[in-house]
């Protein structure tokens, strides 16, 4: 298997990113440098499952890890949001009949095959006769047919057996629940203190959830918004306007929606953020079958190539690397399925299907000629210097041919990056001259395997260095090789 020299933030031959979700398959700090050694670029640490003592230690051996390997990494915390659940039944489970009736209600006793306690206050009230409740990841179907403050009275269009604390789904109504639970709050807070750099939000109904979030999040971390409900899909402009990315949440919108309805979602949602120049994952299921076998299926390999294809920055194991049995198989499988596509000669064209005009400013204007550039010369890299991340990202909508070094004396830019299309980041002091900056770029791209003797490299910068906002400047330079032996920092 192809390996990854640990001293170097090589561009691992690809530019879509490795999301992977952490749990009990993956938490042994070896586990998780096989993950990171086969590919992944950023951790998912799921609040759904686990405990924060176990979260805790993850967090801190990836923390190790970067170390290890000089290499920052993104750590994701996937808060759960206002999941629904039904209550707890007499023998834990019950099997609800096809086209029978099954009522749901305030009762805390435990369940039967007739009913069973839906602790949801918010719902009782709001639902309507002929919406629909899903059960189980969608396996069982229940339309309303009578429901009142006490009692909803449903209908069951698909039955099946119902066990303790099931997830439910109401596709049909605005649920006027908090974004962010107790437990949300707390995990948060938790996420906060532990340094992650991203914060997933589950069920963005409203941009005003977003809101909410941000001012618990203090200034801390970035935001991504998770697209898994119709009520986001409605207002996906907004949502997108209000987060620092996006994750297609494919696992629940499938539920929510018809799951022949993702697919086209799915390029629409990736197209939006492209367009805004923010990170977007494509999640869920892209290997399902690897959680028991060391091969996937056709079908998940066409998955994740297509979704490569799509120019999303991100693709995402979930449970492959969670719970399953092949965890590493699973990374390699991927990052092999990406480099493949990107290898591909239609490649960028079809990335570049979709067209991203330049916003009227003196930073995408040199975005935009840095991916014109890299493609009229032979250049091997594309260094930028930032400090908040945002020229990077400005560089990345473009889609270049060629892979981005972004140089940034911020630790938090640069682990942030591990989800952004193309972005390689270090973390290194900052430069004072023009000078300094040119001798820094070639000599980390020396070290880091973005060139070689006679590369030309595209820098990227703006003066004065260090004021946000100023990119205007970009120089084209050839490595000559010797730079290596100033070896500083
Ligand atoms: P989850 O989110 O794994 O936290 O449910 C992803 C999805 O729903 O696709
Ligand atoms: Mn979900």
């Amino acid at each position: 298997m192809e390996k990854l020299d640990p001293r170097r933030v090589d561009p691992r031959g690809r530019k879509v990113k490795i999301l992977a979700t952490v749990g009990p398959a993956s938490r042994s700090p070896e586990m998780l440098a096989r993950l990171f050694m086969a590919g992944v670029d950023a951790f998912r640490v799921n609040m759904s499952h686990g405990e924060h003592a176990d979260h805790e230690a993850t967090i801190r051996a990836i923390r190790a890890m970067e170390k290890e390997f000089h290499r920052p990494i993104a750590i994701l915390a996937d808060l759960q949001g206002p999941k629904l659940r039904v209550g707890k039944f007499k023998d834990g489970q019950a099997v609800i009949r096809h086209s029978g009736h099954f009522t749901l209600d305030r009762n805390p006793e435990p369940g039967d095959e007739t009913r069973v306690e839906l602790p949801h206050p918010e719902l009782f009230g709001l639902l309507e006769k002929g919406q629909r409740l899903l059960i189980n990841d969608g396996k069982i179907r229940l339309r309303v047919i009578r429901a009142d403050e006490n009692e909803i009275l449903c209908s069951a269009e698909v039955g099946g057996v119902i066990s303790d604390r099931k997830g439910v789904n109401v596709p049909d109504a605005e649920v006027p629940i908090p974004a962010l639970t107790d437990k949300d709050r707390k995990d948060l807070a938790f996420a906060i203190q532990q340094g992650v750099d991203w914060i997933g939000l589950s069920f963005v109904q409203r941009p005003e959830d977003l809101a909410e979030a941000r001012k618990l999040m203090g200034g801390y971390g970035a935001l991504c918004a998770k697209i898994e409900k119709p009520m986001a899909v409605r207002r996906l402009d907004e949502i997108i306007e209000q987060s620092d990315g996006i994750m297609v949440a494919r696992g629940d919108l499938g539920v929510e929606l018809e799951p022949q309805e993702v697919p086209p979602l799915q390029k629409k949602i990736v197209n939006k953020a492209r367009m805004a120049g923010k990170p977007v994952i494509v999640a869920t299921q892209m290997l399902e079958s690897m959680i028991e076998s060391p091969a996937p299926t056709r079908a998940e390999v066409s998955d994740v190539a297509n979704a490569v294809y799509d120019g999303a920055d991100a693709v995402m194991l979930s449970a492959e690397t969670a719970a399953g049995d092949w965890p590493e198989e699973a990374v390699t499988i991927m990052h092999r399925i990406a480099r493949q596509v990107e290898r591909d000669e239609s490649y960028l064209s079809r990335v570049r299907f979709l067209d991203t005009p330049p916003d009227s400013t003196t930073a995408d204007a040199l975005a935009h000629a840095c991916m014109t550039v890299a493609d009229t010369v032979n250049i091997s890299a594309i260094t930028v210097f930032t400090g908040s991340g945002s020229t990077a990202r400005r560089v990345a909508r473009e889609r270049p041919s060629v892979p981005m070094l972004v140089l940034t004396p911020s630790m938090k830019t640069a682990r942030r990056l591990g989800l952004l299309w193309g972005a390689h980041a270090v973390a290194t002091k900052d430069i004072g001259s023009f000078e300094e900056m040119i001798a820094k770029g070639k000599r980390m791209a020396l070290r880091h395997g973005f060139g070689e003797a006679g590369s030309k490299l595209i820098a990227l910068a703006g003066v004065p260095f260090g004021t946000p906002g100023s990119t205007n400047l970009m120089h084209v330079v050839t490595v000559t090789g010797d730079e290596l032996d100033k070896y500083g920092d």
